[in-house]
């Protein structure tokens, strides 16, 4: 356990630049974005990205791999994956990553991910000051990070406490260990507690078991009246996974695969023509009982971690925290 200066993150992350390409969250007009980062003023203590850091293993587009016919035969060429450090994790987003772990990983794992999972470290960043719409606390996924990470820092004011995960992360951590004083918990124990406790007091009627019950109360069919189906609350979602595939291109071309979502109206139809979710309410309806139901069957965790990140996008003010209330 160590403490690092604030003026000091940027020279580690320099040092660490040699090996990884680095990803940190920076203000591009005014909003938090993780970019690739060139020396810029970090935005750690900024809210966390709108668009959470899954995307980075899983992009809203990508390709799978390029093909090329020649004589009849076919050759494949699989995109590079380059090492990355993503630097400013938050723990809902830690968490999510380790839901996506589960379902992307299970038997046959999908190679991309893979991939991109095994050459990334990262610097994971404890929630100190949380936002208005966090409710990570209730779904057992922050403020405090546990896991998943290689370094993970506290914001203590001047400073970071900064903690060793991983092997990478002690590797990274001797890279600038001239930087480094030695750390002690004490204040983070304290910080911990008390943004645990803003997050629960802010909501303290919500439960992941409060949750499960309303979605069998709720007239989804008056609230969906709200819901335009533009999918903004899925694809902003750390733990939405769903995909499409396509190939673009003949002989030659290259093989895609691209979000979905099963919010959107046209997800569940199918060849025939038919669509059995095809009213707004079942489709809403249905996106909660993957995430706080199937998801806990399938994966052994609730497919949300209460970064509040639908609500902040929603057009239609449909506040989840309010949903459930
Ligand atoms: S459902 Fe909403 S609050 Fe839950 S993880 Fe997804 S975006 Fe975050
Ligand atoms: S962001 Fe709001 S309006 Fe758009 S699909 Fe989600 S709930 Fe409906």
């Amino acid at each position: 356990m160590f403490f690092l200066e604030k003026k000091d993150l940027p020279e580690l992350l320099r040092r660490a630049g040699a090996f990884f390409e680095i990803i940190a969250p920076v203000l591009v007009n005014g909003e938090p974005q993780l970019v690739s980062w060139k020396g810029e003023d970090l935005a750690l203590s900024a809210p966390n990205q709108l668009i959470p850091p899954t995307r980075m293993f899983l992009p809203p587009r990508e390709t799978l791999f390029a093909y090329l016919q020649e004589s009849g035969l076919y050759t494949f060429k699989v995109p590079e994956v380059r090492n990355r450090l993503i630097v400013g994790v938050r723990p809902c987003d830690l968490r999510a990553l380790s839901l996506l772990d589960r379902i992307m990983l299970s038997e046959p794992a999908d190679e991309l991910y893979l991939k991109r999972r095994r050459s990334t470290a990262i610097i994971a960043l404890n929630c100190t000051e949380p936002s208005e719409s966090c409710f990570c606390a209730q779904m057992g996924a922050g403020p405090e990070a546990h896991e998943g990470f290689d370094l993970l820092l506290t914001d203590l004011g001047e400073g970071y406490l900064l903690e060793t995960g991983s092997p990478a992360g002690i590797v990274l951590a001797r890279l600038s260990e001239e930087l480094l004083e030695r750390g002690d918990d004490a204040e983070k124990r304290n910080l911990m507690r008390e943004s645990r406790e803003r997050i629960m007091n802010a909501r303290p009627w919500l439960s992941q078991d409060r949750m499960r019950t309303r979605l069998r109360e709720i007239d989804w069919r008056s609230l969906a009246k709200d819901c335009i189906s533009c999918g903004g609350c899925s694809f902003v979602c750390p733990t939405c996974h769903c995909f499409t595939i396509a190939d673009l291109g003949l002989p030659d071309g290259e093989r895609i695969r691209c979000a979905d979502s099963c919010i959107l109206s046209g997800f569940h139809r199918m060849a025939s023509g038919a669509n059995p979710k095809a009213r707004p309410e079942e489709r809403l309806l249905s996106w909660y009982m993957e995430k706080l139901e199937h998801m806990l069957i399938r994966a052994g965790m609730p497919g949300c971690v209460g970064c509040g990140r639908c609500d902040r996008v929603c057009f239609s003010g449909l506040h989840r925290t309010d949903i459930f209330r």
